[in-house]
């Protein structure tokens, strides 16, 4: 949620494609992660492009942290996701552009600046040829084809969505759904922030990297996120106030590094990242919380720009010694190929 909120009265513009439908072709990105990381990664990891919420940042103090907004990839050697579409995506524009990448696969939480300020300055969208596929799941005001289009409208940016639409691949997902992109099972699940938001959990050969950001937690730990993170090696999570800032926040739709060990404890997750830093932190401040949380939850890291973690070194962690039920996969996946 927007410190800030700024009502935008919109120009209507006309639907120039229709929304695609959920039978649509989709093509997934099939380039390995190791070509741009620079390293081998034989197995499922995440790699950190913009760790900061709700706007991004520029100063001194912060930039071992990093100043950009959400965005992140998940990689195993065939397949590559992008996660959110924050101010972190625009330097991974270019270097897809340079590594002669023609496709890309941007799954959205949600359609909060924070996490879509990135895409008017993905250079793939502008360059015909290239094809950049992007899911989300309803967000409960209009089709995903129309909120697009008003990231691209005067007076707020120059060039018009009929530049870009013919790049675009929109597909809107049902809630919980469960599909292949690649060779990564994806399942989704609706989370709790003012405006509908979603959490994924990412599978490869027995390797689990969960995403949930922009939720708030509740009294007891929230049993849709506690099923989704069930047995997860990695939770990466919404971590943008303290505990004691919380009480000041409550129906702002964040949560705590509390909550978040809380919550991996209860799905014994043996890594949590610390996510979606608050603008203001400094990296002082992050490292401070970081340690707050490792001395709770032993493993526990805050996510920095440019960091990169493999979901088997978190295997290697000693998980909470909980009895946990995986999500229950009953084959019925949608691949979207
Ligand atoms: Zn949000
Ligand atoms: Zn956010």
């Amino acid at each position: 949620m927007y410190e800030n909120m700024i009502v935008i009265i919109w120009l209507r513009l006309g639907v120039r494609r229709r929304v695609a439908g959920t039978k649509a072709a989709y093509i997934p990105v099939m380039t390995p992660c190791s070509a741009l990381a620079g390293g081998t990664m034989a197995n499922l990891s995440v790699r950190f492009l913009g760790v900061r919420g709700s706007i991004a940042t520029s100063h001194d103090a912060q930039r071992l942290v990093g100043g950009n907004t959400a965005c992140l990839e998940i990689c195993t050697d065939e397949t590559r996701i992008i996660v959110d579409a924050g101010t972190g995506l625009r330097t991974l524009g270019n270097e897809r552009l340079a590594a002669g990448i023609k496709h890309s696969t941007i799954l959205l939480s949600h359609l909060h600046w924070d996490h879509v300020a990135g895409l008017p300055f993905f250079s793939p969208i502008y360059i015909p040829g290239h094809r950049v596929h992007i899911a989300t799941g309803p967000n409960g005001t209009m089709p995903l084809e129309q909120a697009m289009q008003r990231l691209f409208v005067a007076p707020f940016f120059p060039v018009e969505y009929a530049t870009v639409a013919e790049q675009l691949v929109l597909r809107e997902l049902a809630p919980r759904e469960t599909f292949m992109i690649g060779d990564i099972t994806v399942t989704m699940a609706k989370l709790n922030h003012p405006d509908p938001v979603y959490g994924f959990r990412f599978e490869h050969d027995g390797q689990t990297i969960v995403y949930a950001t922009d939720t708030e937690h509740y009294a007891c730990v929230d049993p849709t996120l506690k099923k989704l993170a069930a047995g997860a090696d990695i939770l990466i999570y919404d971590a943008q106030y303290t505990p004691a800032e919380y009480p000041s926040k409550v129906g702002w739709g964040h949560s705590t590094w509390a909550a978040g060990a809380d919550l991996a404890r209860a799905a014994g997750v043996p890594q949590l990242v610390l996510f979606h830093h608050d603008p203001d932190r400094t990296d002082v401040q992050v490292a401070a919380i970081e340690a707050d949380a490792r001395a709770n939850l032993p493993g526990t890291v805050a996510a920095r720009e440019g960091m990169i973690l493999l979901a088997n070194d978190a295997q290697s962690m000693s998980a909470p010694s909980v009895s946990v039920t995986p999500v229950a996969n009953n084959g019925q996946l949608t691949a979207l190929i």
